[in-house]
């Protein structure tokens, strides 16, 4: 059997990790396609390396202007890949622009699309990761979802029940992998932690004010590894220099993955906009305050863990300062094993 993996982004080597051993371990040919989406040192190559993942059979170098160009070079070049290395199945992992090209390409060469993280929705329609999602499980065969909410979500939209699997999030499998192999404390330290990158608050000057004054504003010890498109409007609209002069911001650059899990298990509280930040720091135990108004994975808030403070000021101060969560913190996410659950359901499904 063959299979072509199509990764671009940060988040998507990371759920490619343990698939890739997997795969390799049972004989599957995996051919990996980077995209290119995410291309530096820091946001790519460190990944690679850290993580152990192979070279990509092939790295595209693609725009970085536009969403449209880039959905659209990454759309050819997939083409051409599929064309030439006919596989039985491409693989796509999660909401980013490599992944509804990716998943478009093969659907259109009626080549079998599966999709890691299938189901995850919002009522934010005009959100790029949700259109992203949206359509990549329209176009896919095998919908592989991380939640019971995700599964019921497909399943309510109509999809077929044999063609969603319910497999756990690969996230949590790799997370507590390098927990244990790095022999990590899981504990409450002195310091929160936090990531902010999507577009609704970093392109908006008001919003992304909003957060960097709440942070400020809280006087607490806050780490903020900074994204490099927060950077640049950070930058562009004069909050880097008043962070830079809080006294307790600290801005550090995008850590690698083994840098940046250390500081999560030590953190007291997560304050993030990220979808892959907010299950990892909930499954760590630590109260998660989210920086937008987008409720991914809603079983997180159910049971009290997640504080919806959006780009207020206030409410990012008050959640800072005062938000304890409850005793009770229910196991979400699967039982560890996403990773052999989802090679299992593509290789009975199309080898
Ligand atoms: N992450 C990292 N270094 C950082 C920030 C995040 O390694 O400085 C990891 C984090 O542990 C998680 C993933 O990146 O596994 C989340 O990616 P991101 O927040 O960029 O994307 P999203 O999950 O929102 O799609």
């Amino acid at each position: 059997m063959k299979l072509v993996s199509v990764v671009g982004t940060r988040p998507n080597f990371i759920k490619e990790v343990l698939i890739n051993r997997r795969l390799k371990a049972l004989g599957v040919h995996e051919v990996l396609v980077h995209t290119g989406q995410h291309y530096d040192q820091a946001m790519s190559t460190d990944f690679f390396d850290q993580l152990e993942i192979p070279t990509p059979d092939y790295l595209f170098k693609v725009p970085t202007d536009s969403a449209a160009k880039q959905t659209a070079v990454i759309l050819i070049k997939v083409e051409d890949i599929l064309l030439k290395e006919k596989p039985d199945v491409t693989l796509v992992y999660g909401d980013v622009t490599s992944t509804l090209a990716g998943a478009l390409a093969s659907a259109r060469l009626r080549i079998p699309v599966a999709h890691v993280e299938a189901g995850i929705r919002t009522e934010a329609r005009h959100n790029p990761e949700e259109i992203n999602r949206r359509l990549t499980d329209h176009l896919s065969s095998l919908l592989m979802t991380n939640t019971e909410d995700a599964t019921a979500a497909l399943l309510k939209e109509g999809f077929s029940p044999s063609d969603v699997v319910q497999t756990g999030d690969v996230m949590q499998d790799i997370l507590m992998q390098t927990i244990d192999r790095m022999k990590l404390q899981i504990r409450r330290g002195d310091y929160h932690l936090a990531t902010v990158h999507r577009a609704e608050n970093v392109d908006d000057p008001v919003r992304l004010k909003e957060i960097v004054e709440g942070f400020i504003n809280s006087g607490e010890r806050i780490l903020f590894p900074v994204h490099p498109r927060t950077k640049k409007r950070l930058v562009e609209f004069g909050l880097m220099e008043r962070l830079k002069k809080s006294g307790n911001v600290k801005i550090l650059p995008p850590l690698g993955y083994k840098e940046f899990v250390p500081l999560l298990a030590e953190a007291d509280k997560v304050l993030t906009d990220s979808g892959g930040v907010r299950r990892e720091a909930y499954i760590l135990g630590k109260p998660v305050i989210v920086l937008i108004e987008i409720t991914w994975f809603p079983a997180i808030a159910d049971c009290g863990w997640k504080k919806i403070a959006g780009a207020n000021r206030a409410a990012i101060v008050d959640a800072i300062r005062n938000f304890v969560p409850p005793a009770e913190h229910p196991s979400l996410f699967g039982d560890g094993l996403a990773h052999e659950h989802i090679v299992d359901a593509i290789i009975s499904r199309f080898s």
